[in-house]
């Protein structure tokens, strides 16, 4: 992933990145407390104390997300996974990982950790509201913000549409009740995809009619991030799903056979009787001329020439020439090309390599071939 930002310190084996774009956030979310939250509910606060306490407002939000973070992160080691670093962003935090968690019971913890951890702190930060709540302090006031600040971020991110954590947890419980993590995918990322529209439309309502231009730009921006990765984790999903499903491709090259007996097109009919078809048993053979593949000549080919005439005419009189052959590649697919002598009837193609032989396939090979996979297969 991308280095762009700070590592700010190293918590339990994760470096805690942050990145320059959250400069931006922090410091509006301070304007934003210092200047207008903060004058309105205390009047008599001057205004470098409605700055502190704007910077320490801003600071528990930092603590809050770091803590949601780490939460995922520490159950995620715990579950074996490999986690690298944690990255505070404009939009929040991310947990980056080597790895993705291997069922359904994983990915539950793993999301429901980070909320958890949220609402612990919220009921934290309640206490000390509570016990300071009769001197109304700055510190009750910061104490406040943070409870209510946990709490949302806890309700925000259980909100059950992908990527946020509680799509996180819906496809868990889906991933585990029917055991196919891309058809759970499917079903939350749709719900993430609805929320995502519904999220730039209310931030379009925040700026239009309650003049909340931050928050209406924070919520538009969140809602076509989650677009992205709800889109994004789909794709994912189903790209492991078909590779999961499908067996590798198997190629031409594996299949065929190289250095096939070949004959030169000025061999006579007779001697190819003689030296290749009593000799080899094959029935088909690629025709040379030199290097150069010219055709196949087939037992089918010798039949159709009267006995008395072999002496007098050459391979190259009888062979189908190269021009009017079916030739596959050796990259090409195995399974295509099977269906594809199925169709015309062939038994045998040679495999052609940028003009040259480079083998022949049978058809019979690509049967035995599949055999052999589905019978060694447990
Ligand atoms: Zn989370």
């Amino acid at each position: 992933m991308n280095a762009k930002g700070i590592r700010v310190c190293r918590i339990g084996g994760v470096d805690v990145i942050i990145d320059y774009s959250w400069v931006i956030i922090f410091f509006l979310l301070t304007y934003s407390m210092a200047e207008t939250v903060f004058p309105e509910a205390h009047k008599d606060y001057g205004r470098l104390w409605c700055w502190l306490m704007g910077i320490a407002a801003s600071a528990l939000v930092f603590v809050s997300i770091l803590v949601h973070e780490l939460a995922h992160s520490w159950v995620s080691i715990k579950r074996g996974i490999n986690v690298t670093s944690v990255r505070l962003f404009i939009f929040g935090g991310m947990a980056e990982t080597a790895s993705e968690p291997k069922d359904g019971r994983d990915e539950f913890l793993i999301a429901l950790a980070g909320p958890a951890a949220n609402v612990l702190l919220g009921v934290l930060f309640s206490f000390v509201f509570i016990s300071t709540m009769e001197h109304m302090s700055p510190v009750t006031t910061i104490v406040q913000w943070a409870v209510v600040t946990n709490m949302a971020l806890a309700f925000f991110n259980l909100t059950p549409g992908f990527p946020l954590d509680g799509g996180r947890v819906l496809r868990a419980f889906l991933w585990d009740q029917w055991n196919d993590m891309a058809r759970a995918t499917q079903v939350v990322s749709r719900i993430g995809d609805v929320l995502a529209v519904f999220m730039i439309g209310f931030g379009l309502l925040l700026m239009i009619f309650y003049k909340s231009l931050l928050a209406g730009i924070w919520f538009i921006c969140i809602g076509f991030l989650m677009k992205r990765a709800s889109g994004g984790a789909l794709q994912t999903a189903t790209a492991a799903k078909t590779k999961h499903e499908q067996p590798p491709r198997v190629t031409v090259r594996q299949i065929m056979k190289k250095n096939p007996v070949a004959v030169d097109w000025l061999v006579p009919v007779n001697q190819f009787v003689d030296d290749y078809l009593y000799r080899y048993f094959f029935t088909e053979f690629p025709v040379l001329n030199r290097d150069e593949f010219v055709g196949i000549v087939s037992l089918a080919d010798v039949s159709g020439v009267a006995a008395k005439l072999r002496d007098f005419k050459q391979v190259r009189d009888i062979m189908i020439p190269v021009e009017q052959l079916v030739a596959p590649g050796p990259e090409d697919d195995a399974d295509s090309v099977f269906e594809r002598m199925l169709e015309t009837d062939a038994e045998f193609m040679p495999v052609i390599e940028e003009g040259r032989l480079a083998g022949i396939i049978l058809r019979r090979d690509i049967a035995n071939y599949g055999q052999i996979k589905i019978s060694l297969k447990q």
